[in-house]
């Protein structure tokens, strides 16, 4: 090591691969090792066969579509999960705690973050390059479900989920895993220096390649969060299984991110 290297990361930035859900009548992808480690459906939607599986609900698509998807979507996850909560989103660090709700569809307004212990509640948020920031808390019930665009990252809503997860739990960061999703790689997202410098506080002089989920990963690493996994996906080199915002020129649709653990009706 030369002076001027920086210190060596005391975490590796695990790789984790998003595996599509044999015979699923919707088009998903989910972390096997978080089923089998922690018990947890972890996953997002694709854009499927004919590659129009759009789940957005504040684009501009025929209505009938999306709600038709949604249901196809709702019907495959009712017997384990009776409750799904999902909010319209607005890149903020607002993160909201959830109890068990009436079975059903809730869509809350104006925040970008749940976290809940309850069985039976899948958390769901919309993201098309944006990040899904999934947490769990290894050995308990916490569970949390983020998006984090370049202003959730600087605006900090991967800490004030990790906190508000750690609070209501009463663990600490160390007792979670934090998997970040798929979303836009550094390659693809070229940003301007005010981005640059409102993301990592530090400036440049024209457009930097800013790569969201190893500045995530290292907010994660500073709050004591000790194991990091990071998707192999971007959502702009594999637009052929994903929406990508930046690739589509603003105007494709939108997957579905989702979290919980299964409990029955
Ligand atoms: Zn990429």
């Amino acid at each position: 090591m030369t002076p001027g290297d920086p210190a060596p990361q005391a975490n590796a930035l695990r790789p984790l691969a998003e595996v599509p859900v044999a015979g699923a009548p919707v088009p998903l992808a989910e972390l096997a090792e978080w089923a089998e480690r922690y018990g947890a459906v972890a996953g997002i939607t694709e854009r499927g066969e004919r590659g129009d599986f759009s789940m957005g609900l504040w684009s501009a698509e025929p209505a009938l579509g999306v709600t038709e998807r949604w249901r196809a979507f709702r019907r495959w996850m009712a017997s384990r999960f009776p409750a799904v909560v999902m909010a319209h989103q607005v890149h903020s660090a607002s993160v909201r705690w959830h109890r068990a709700p009436e079975p059903g569809w809730h869509l809350g307004d104006g925040y970008d973050g749940h976290l809940t212990a309850e069985r039976g509640l899948l958390l769901v948020v919309t993201v098309a390059d944006c990040i899904p920031i999934y947490l769990v808390e290894r050995a308990g019930p916490g569970l949390g479900l983020l998006h984090a665009g370049w202003r959730g990252t600087a605006g900090g809503v991967l800490e004030a989920g990790v906190r508000a997860l750690c609070e209501r739990a009463g663990g600490s960061p160390s007792d979670l895993a934090v998997h970040l999703g798929v979303g836009i790689c550094g390659a693809c997202y070229e940003v301007g220096p005010e981005v640059a410098w409102a993301v990592r506080g530090e400036g440049a002089t024209g457009p930097v390649h800013l790569d969201l989920r190893a500045e995530l990963a290292r907010r994660a690493w500073r709050l004591g969060v000790e194991e990091v996994t990071v998707s192999r996906y971007c959502t702009a080199h594999d637009g052929g299984r994903f929406f990508s915002h930046r690739g589509s020129g603003g105007d494709g649709g939108r997957m579905v991110a989702y979290l919980g653990r299964p409990g029955g009706a």
